[in-house]
């Protein structure tokens, strides 16, 4: 009898101890009014929301933008920012879309020049939207970071959000509709336009699919000859006009930073400078990605990164964006190639992005860093685009910017 008063004592007296400051809190009447505030002020936040999703038609492809939203975005950031932002088109897709190069620049010449490119593989869109959080990023950083007034004072950057505009159109508009896509990574002729590159004449004819194939119906077909397409035509033109000392490539998926080889075992020559670079990039990820060569992931032939080091010495590098582990909705292709949460992918790729372009400044201004020579030989399907040659002896060559049209490149003439 003693012991159950006991334990109702106690059970009592916790009551009065959880409920007392809950009570005090109650008593106020002004803090009971502001929580009240707050409460309904939240309600009614997520009640547009919940309102605005419902009317978005395109609320299956969410956060992901169609490829007519890229576009609007991108004029209306170029036109809110002139003097610093302008969208080029620097060629049309097999089906007649405009390929798109946003362009920084102060308007001073002779600077360093950095590439950005994304969505190259088409249902890859993670790459174009963290390659629009750059322009945003840029466009907006202007005057207010001193960190992007650092690097437009060192540099001209450019963007290239879709490189493959015609299939990424109908791999955004097809899981908008249904919130279903099928396997979409090639272009409109079925070409794996990051296989179309030009590639070195000892390189093997037989290796694993993925490498890059001679079969239309493989995901990695090459087409018939290295820059068969518009899409790496037009591209190589225009970096043969330019004198780009870093072109960066957004894919996806994986979580790995890459640098060439990626046909071949051996590292190149500026093996160490390539991985300070990627090493740098991923000492600012607060996730980091793996570090290692395009070849540990798997070989390829025709890919875009060894071309660009082969023939102009430009430190091109590649990055896989978002770890296995966060494709948290991989039950659809669409979301096994595209992160969910894609704020938190590009706070950890925006600025170890950017860094890349304080290499290329760096390179840019000291181009004994770089121990590649370019050699005259030529790799197979290589177009006639003047002479080869390191960043700084094209610098002196190219400075007319883009758009002008003034290369001496055939390729442009199809
Ligand atoms: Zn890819």
């Amino acid at each position: 009898m003693k012991s159950r008063f006991w334990i109702l004592g106690m059970a009592g007296a916790l009551w009065l101890l959880g409920a007392a400051p809950v009570q005090a809190k109650r008593q106020d009447p002004r803090v009971e009014e502001y929580l009240d505030q707050v409460k309904a002020r939240r309600e009614e936040e997520k009640r547009q929301e919940r309102k605005a999703r419902r009317q978005d038609q395109n609320r299956r492809l969410r956060p992901y933008l169609t490829l007519e939203e890229m576009d609007a975005e991108l004029d209306r950031i170029a036109a809110g920012h002139p003097g610093l932002v302008s969208v080029e088109e620097i060629g049309k897709s097999r089906e007649g879309r405009p390929l798109k190069v946003v362009r920084f620049s102060t308007g001073s010449q002779g600077k360093a020049e950095m590439l950005y490119l994304g969505n190259i593989h088409a249902q890859e869109l993670a790459g174009g939207m963290v390659c629009l959080a750059i322009i945003r990023h840029l466009a907006e950083g202007r005057g207010k970071d001193c960190y992007v007034d650092y690097l437009l004072e060192k540099a001209d950057l450019y963007v290239a959000p879709v490189q493959n505009p015609d299939r990424m159109a109908s791999a955004a508009r097809k899981q908008a509709r249904y919130g279903l896509t099928g396997f979409i990574r090639k272009n409109a002729d079925q070409v794996d336009l990051n296989r179309n590159f030009p590639y070195p004449p000892e390189a093997p004819e037989r290796l694993k699919a993925s490498a890059g194939s001679h079969r239309k119906c493989s995901t990695s077909f090459r087409g018939p000859e290295p820059l068969s397409e518009p899409e790496t035509r037009d591209l190589i033109a225009f970096i043969d006009r330019h004198h780009f000392a870093a072109v960066h490539s957004f894919h996806t998926s994986g979580g790995m930073i890459m640098f060439p080889p990626g046909t071949f075992p051996e590292p190149t020559p500026d093996d160490e400078l390539f991985r300070q670079m990627a090493q740098g990039y991923q000492d600012l990820q607060f996730d980091p990605y793996r570090v290692h060569p395009e070849i540990d992931l798997y070989p390829t032939i025709g890919a875009l990164d060894d071309y660009l080091y082969h023939h102009y010495g430009i430190l091109a590098t590649t990055v896989e964006l978002g770890k296995r582990s966060q494709l948290l909705h991989r039950l659809t292709i669409f979301w096994m190639y595209n992160v969910y949460e894609l704020d938190r992918e590009i706070a950890n790729n925006l600025l170890p992005a950017l860094s890349l372009a304080e290499w290329a400044t760096k390179v840019h201004e000291n181009p004994e860093l770089l121990k590649w020579q370019p050699p005259a030989e030529r790799w197979v399907g290589e177009p006639e685009l003047g002479p080869s040659g390191a960043p700084a002896e094209k610098a002196a060559r190219s400075s007319e910017g883009l758009g002008s049209g003034t290369g001496t490149c055939p390729v442009r003439d199809r």
